[in-house]
């Protein structure tokens, strides 16, 4: 005798917080079965990082897809889940004065953090208010095809496919190239034209002591240059391996961990392509590439002091004198960051480096690190038919995979919509 296939209303692919928030609100909403197939033991994107999480529109809402009034009503609802703990923003006028004076522009947003050490509790705890609420969540369990005419979804282990109604695919950044060849099997039109290309600052917090103020000041400066994913406290600059190179980023723990008196930041700068290459994956790839070359396949780094001078830094005295604070990320390799990173994107983040050492005196010490590459590399967008992220009947695409966010919370109010999409046509 056959087994029959599971059945299942809804079905998502991916735990990060874009599958959370859809399931959160189908389950909150009752009276359907909801599946979950997650292909980690534990979610793995930001929310099992550092999960800071923004309550402010825009932070991680692109903007061609959300306005700020849908955004906000929506993380009104992502804030009675998550039941953020706010952190306290004061003496920031002077910054925010001197930023205006300048042309840039420092927001003030609403922020929670978690902390690495803290963030796989947090996801353990939201799987199991999940199941309680009755979510069946299949973990070590990959999506690997979908048969959309016979809504069936094919994974790597028994029981070997799911049946479904709606199906919402949430795979994050990492499924981009499976979320690519889904639509590209589906017939589904996308783009990506966007990347974000810039170096991530380690300093000593006392050279930028704002974020004693302001956990991770957003600051918006001109020609698409902002600062990124600020860490303190027990900060450190990490590498993360993308097919051919490694991008840096940037942790903090949680405050129970030893403070190591260090900050990191990075200075993004959004680029938008056209023509012939237009493609922000395959530019991304490129540029890291070309960094990875420079330095021996290990990210570069360049104390201030040395790129002042127009000079490489180097092993020998990369701990000297002024130098007086080691790198957290030991392993990159010191060089000359010039050499790698393109005139137009260096000449910017330069730019406003020099307007973020005018609003806050001291972030370029001689001392100061400069790490490249930091890449982020966005969503094959797909061509949606509707708000909720429709992308054919039944098939919803959310979260960064799909380009409907860019961070946690923007991630999360993505899969609200999709799920209140599904509650509007009542397939349920
Ligand atoms: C190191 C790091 C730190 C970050 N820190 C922050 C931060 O502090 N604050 C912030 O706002 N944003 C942060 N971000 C960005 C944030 O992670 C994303 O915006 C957010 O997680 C996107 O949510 P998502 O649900 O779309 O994707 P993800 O969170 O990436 O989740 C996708 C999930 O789908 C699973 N998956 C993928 N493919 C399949 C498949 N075929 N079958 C089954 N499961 C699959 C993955 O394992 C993953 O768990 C960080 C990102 C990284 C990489």
């Amino acid at each position: 005798m056959t087994e029959k296939t599971p059945h299942f209303n809804t079905i998502i692919v991916g735990s990060g917080p874009a599958g959370l928030g859809a399931a959160f609100h189908l389950a909150v909403s009752g009276g359907h079965s909801v599946l979950i197939v997650e292909k980690k033991q534990v979610s793995s994107g930001g929310l099992r990082n550092d999960c800071k999480q923004n309550y402010t529109y825009p932070v991680g809402f692109p903007t061609a897809l959300w306005d700020e009034r849908e955004a906000t009503e929506l993380l009104i609802e992502v804030a009675g889940i998550l039941k953020p703990e706010y952190q306290s923003r004061t003496n920031i006028a002077r910054y925010v004065t001197r930023a205006a004076r300048l042309g840039a522009k420092l927001l003030e947003i609403r922020q929670a953090h978690v902390g690495t050490d803290k963030a796989v509790d947090l996801i353990h705890g939201l799987i199991e208010r999940l199941r309680r609420m009755d979510v069946t969540v299949a973990l070590q369990t990959e999506a690997i095809g979908i048969d959309h005419d016979n809504h069936r979804l094919w994974v790597n282990h028994a029981p070997g496919a799911y049946e479904y109604n709606n199906l919402i695919l949430a795979p994050g950044r990492g499924g981009f190239a499976w979320l690519q060849n889904c639509m590209s099997g589906l017939g589904i039109d996308y783009v990506d034209n966007v990347v974000d290309v810039g170096i991530r600052v380690e300093t000593r917090e006392r050279n930028y002591p704002i974020v004693r103020d302001y956990y991770d000041p957003k600051i918006l400066f001109p020609n698409g240059v902002r600062t990124f994913c600020t860490n303190s406290r027990a900060a450190y600059v990490v590498r993360e391996r993308y097919q051919t190179y490694y991008s840096v980023n940037g942790h903090s723990f949680s405050s129970a961990h030893e403070p190591n008196g260090l900050v990191n930041f990075a200075m993004l700068k959004t680029i938008g392509l056209t023509d012939p290459v237009a493609a922000g994956q395959q530019f991304g790839r490129i540029l890291g590439e070309m960094a990875m070359n420079l330095a021996g396949g290990k990210p570069m780094m360049q104390r201030v002091g040395d790129f002042r001078l127009g000079k490489r830094s180097k092993r020998e005295t990369f701990n000297e004198d002024l130098y007086d604070f080691a790198p957290t990320l030991a392993s990159a390799t010191p060089g000359d960051i010039s050499l790698a990173v393109p005139g137009k994107i260096l000449r910017d983040i330069w730019r406003a480096l020099k307007m973020l050492d005018t609003i806050v005196p001291g972030v370029l010490h001689p001392s100061t690190i400069l790490y490249y590459p930091e890449i982020k590399t966005y969503a094959n967008r797909p061509a949606f038919i509707d708000e909720y992220f429709r992308v054919k009947n039944d098939l919803y695409m959310i979260g960064d995979g799909a380009g409907t966010s860019r961070g946690i919370t923007a991630a999360w109010a993505s899969g609200i919509r999709a799920a209140k999409g599904i509650l509007a046509e009542r397939k349920v």
